[in-house]
Order: structure tokens, then C-alpha cells, then sequence
């Protein structure tokens, strides 16, 4: 079932206009959102990205956030599923041909439960392998990452160099070749029992799963710390995973044609995930 601007309607029967500017210049808004076992986990803290990210793109959502979660829980009661996921859009909505959002009066609220499709099981076993991109990740001066607008070009692009890579993710650099995230993951990475993450202005999204990893960690006693990530780090790291709403949390085993640690997923991964499978359980 799909929430539509006020209705819930039947997939068959969702449409956009092709005047939407959300698909004329991917001018809007998303939220990616798991269902664990029936409860939506973290929906506040999505909602909240999601509030920030139209407060900075000054799209103005025509529903309180109280409200929007409500079109949340009625569309995933609606869809009668226990586990799936939630596609979060908010467009610019109809408008002229020009890129004025003048044009649009009325934002565009869309909500999509349906299943996801994660990476497949056998590298949450073993590990995945990873590139970093040639293209860098936009920088916060000019589309900050921490805004998830429906303008993914920038990732496309190193997902596309991914996969000629025969690699399921890619690293994205900042402009000083500084590590950021991966083209729909954060990224951490595991040096002599400390966990490190880059900070989110070198360019990330401020991922719900990341913080949930953070905190986590500190529960846990594992000394994690937001901090600078060059190559010879990441070439160096005893451990390696990204986090993500549909990722989870995957082991990385090698990055660019280096092997990391021992080649298998480390203790302070395990350990983690661990953590994480009981949180959502
Ligand atoms: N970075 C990017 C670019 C993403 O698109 C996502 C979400 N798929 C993430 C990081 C992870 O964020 P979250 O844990 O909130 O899903």
C-alpha cells in the first residue's frame, strides 16, 4: 500500500505527475526506514533528518511532524507488515518546467512499504569487497550529504564504478581525499580496538544506523572516536564495515585490492553486530 498525499492507495494506483519537480530535478526529499518485528525502529529520528533536511532545502512539508508519523504508522498498518521497509518521499511537488519551486505550490507526500532487498547473505559472512570511487563525495559547501535529497547522481556514479569493479559499494572521498562514507552506507573502520568514524562535515549523512553503532559501542566499553580517515588508514585498518538502513551492518574484507586485517570479519565487528542484532530483535 502506498500513502499518497493524504490517501492510501493500492501500488496500482500511485502516480506523480511528470511535472513533479522531485522528478524534473530531483528537487525533494527521502527517508529510508526499517520495520523490525512490527515496530518502526528510530521512525522519531528519521523524521526528525527528514525535517532538517527540508528546513535547509526550505521545502516546506505539509504535515506536522506528529502528523507525518502517524501517515507512517497508518500506511505500515495498512500494508499488514512486520518486517519491510519504508520509502519516506517528500517532492517539491507540480510545478512549471523552470527549476523555480515558486512554481510548486504544493509538496508531494509519498510513503512506500514494501521489502527490501539487502546484500546478499553470504557477505555478512564473509565480507565484502570495496573500491573507492574516482568521482569525490559533494562537498558540504555546496550539497551538504547530511541533507538525504532525491539528487543521487553523485552516488550513482560511484555505485556504477562499483559494480564495473565487480564490487558491491565504493568509498567516496572528500575533495582532500579524505574518506567520508560509501555511496549509501557510512562507513567505520577498526584500528587497535578503536572504532572510528569520519565526522559527518567532511561530508556524510548523519546515518540513523551509525548512531545507533556509536552508541552501541559506548554501552559496550569500545573506545569509538569521529576522526579523519585517509587511505593509508583505511589500507591499514584491522577492521572495516559500513551501516546503513538496508545494510545493517556488513564486514569489509578488502579495499582496493588490499586485504583487510586477516581477511575475515574481526572480533570488534562480531561483537557489534551482535549488539545491533539484539537492538532490532
Ligand atoms: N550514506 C548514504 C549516502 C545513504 O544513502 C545512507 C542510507 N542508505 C546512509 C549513509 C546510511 O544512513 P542510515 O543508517 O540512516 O540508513
Amino acid at each position: 500500500m502506498i500513502y499518497i498525499d493524504g490517501r492510501i492507495v493500492p501500488k496500482e494506483e500511485a502516480f506523480v505527475s511528470v511535472y513533479d519537480h522531485g522528478l524534473l530535478y530531483g528537487d525533494g526529499i527521502f527517508e529510508g526506514i526499517r520495520i523490525y518485528s512490527g515496530t518502526v525502529f528510530r521512525l522519531k529520528e528519521h523524521i526528525d533528518r527528514l525535517y532538517e533536511g527540508a528546513r535547509v532545502v526550505m521545502l516546506q512539508i505539509p504535515l506536522s511532524p506528529e502528523e507525518m508519523e502517524k501517515a507512517v504508522l497508518d500506511t505500515v498498518a495498512a500494508s499488514g507488515k512486520e518486517n519491510g521497509y519504508i520509502r519516506l518521499v517528500v517532492t517539491r511537488g507540480k510545478g512549471d518546467l523552470g527549476i523555480s519551486p515558486a512554481t510548486c505550490p504544493k509538496p508531494s507526500v509519498i510513503i512506500i512499504v514494501d521489502d527490501i532487498q539487502l546484500y546478499p547473505k553470504e557477505y555478512y559472512e564473509k565480507g565484502i569487497r570495496v573500491i573507492t570511487a574516482a568521482i569525490r563525495r559533494n562537498t558540504v559547501d555546496s550539497l551538504d550529504p547530511r541533507v538525504k535529497s532525491l539528487n543521487y547522481l553523485n552516488n550513482i556514479l560511484a555505485k556504477m564504478q562499483a559494480q564495473q569493479a565487480g564490487c558491491l559499494e565504493a568509498v567516496m572521498l572528500d575533495r582532500h581525499g579524505y574518506v567520508t562514507e560509501c555511496t549509501g552506507d557510512n562507513i567505520f573502520i577498526v584500528k587497535q580496538g578503536c572504532l572510528i568514524t569520519p565526522p559527518v562535515t567532511r561530508g556524510a549523512l548523519d546515518g540513523i544506523t551509525r548512531r545507533t553503532v556509536i552508541e552501541l559501542a559506548e554501552t559496550g566499553g569500545i573506545p569509538v572516536r569521529e576522526g579523519d580517515i585517509a587511505l593509508f588508514d583505511l589500507y591499514t585498518a584491522d577492521e572495516c564495515f559500513l551501516t546503513g538502513t538496508g545494510a545493517e551492518m556488513i564486514p569489509v574484507t578488502e579495499i582496493d585490492g588490499r586485504t583487510v586485517g586477516d581477511g575475515r570479519p574481526g572480533p570488534v565487528t562480531f561483537r557489534l553486530r551482535e549488539m545491533f542484532r539484539k537492538e532490532i530483535a
